[in-house]
């Protein structure tokens, strides 16, 4: 199979492009620099879709960069790569006169509200009621392919969790801190935290783009998968854990209004509040996760 991936360069593009090299695919990244084995955007524009079996977008300004302070122009980044790209690729695939017979979008979970109770599947009614849930909306919006190319290419929207992996993501920045002894829970850390480790979302996009069964109808509207573990865990929870994984004391927390002042509180919802999302359509898709549960993911990720 040939599979093009947008974004194919990022954390979760280059475990997803081991996976399917490992499995005899051909893989060719879309980015924004040109080089072996990729095309640029401006490539995808001007010559249209190059032949391929399936294609995937995981191209986004990185929500939590430390680099970069919460202001107007950060925000119309964050929009502006995941929408404009993800739009790029879903007018090529409908403007192809060989379409791929797969189209993968991730998205996140951030559509669902924050709540300490309430639990979310694909199957949960959701209306944007912040930034990230109204970006959740455009973006997943773009992807949408019209109807005509809707009946041969399959449509998958997976709406992923904080993506836990050794190279990149959350652990990356979060790793020295807590060798350092200096860990602790993000505000109340009662709020839930919902995870999935990298080589579970690199399986999940994998099945995706595998050929619709024949059985299978052609649907007008994408099939959704919540790309989280299916173990419900609380900030409290992972600090705990990664800290007892790593022998290291975890006894600072961090209060709310320090992540506001820091990330801008917009964004500090993203650690400071969650939700208890369920992958029930991925289950029943019969996905088998590699990493079910927070000790499994983290022992791998950390090497002990
Ligand atoms: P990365 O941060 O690694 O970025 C992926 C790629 O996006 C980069 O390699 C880059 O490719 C491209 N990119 C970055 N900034 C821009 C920009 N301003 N304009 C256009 N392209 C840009 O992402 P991940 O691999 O971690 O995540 C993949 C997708 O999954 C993203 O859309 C992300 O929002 C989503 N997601 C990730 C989560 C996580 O915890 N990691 C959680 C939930 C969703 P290049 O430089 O080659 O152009």
């Amino acid at each position: 199979m040939r599979v093009l991936i947008g974004g194919g360069s990022g954390f979760v593009g280059r475990e997803l492009t081991r996976l399917l090299r490992d499995k005899g695919h051909e893989v060719t990244v879309i980015s924004r620099q040109p080089g072996p084995g990729k095309i640029t955007w401006g490539e995808l524009e001007s010559r249209g879709l190059p032949p391929c079996d399936g294609a995937v977008n995981l191209a986004g300004e990185n929500v939590l960069n430390p680099l970069r302070w919460w202001n107007e122009s950060y925000k119309k980044d964050l929009f502006s790569s995941r929408i404009d790209t993800t739009k790029a690729l879903s007018q090529a695939i409908a403007a192809s006169s060989s379409p791929p017979h797969s189209w993968v979008l991730v998205s996140g979970i951030a559509c669902y509200k924050p709540s300490l109770t309430a639990e979310y599947t694909e199957d949960s009614d959701w209306t944007p009621f912040d930034l990230l849930s109204q970006l959740v909306k455009e973006w997943e919006a773009a992807a949408s392919l019209p109807e005509r190319a809707a009946k041969t290419t399959k449509q998958v929207v997976i709406r992923a969790g904080a993506v836990l992996g050794r190279d990149g993501g959350a652990m990356k920045q979060m790793l020295l801190p807590f060798w350092l002894g200096l860990g602790g829970t993000l505000g109340s850390g009662r709020q839930p935290f919902p995870w999935i480790h990298v080589t579970d979302l690199a399986g999940i996009i994998a099945r995706s783009l595998e050929p619709p069964a024949n059985t299978e109808v052609t649907h007008s509207s994408p099939q959704v998968y919540n790309g989280v573990a299916p173990a419900f865990t609380t900030n409290y929870e992972f600090t705990k854990e990664l800290g007892r994984i790593l022998r290291r004391p975890t006894i600072f927390p961090v209060p709310e209004f320090v992540m506001s002042t820091l990330l801008g509180s917009e964004r500090a919802v993203i650690l400071t509040q969650g939700q208890k999302v369920r992958p029930m359509k991925t289950l029943e898709s019969g996905y088998q996760f590699k990493y079910p549960d927070l000790t499994s993911a983290l022992k791998q990720i950390v090497g002990s």
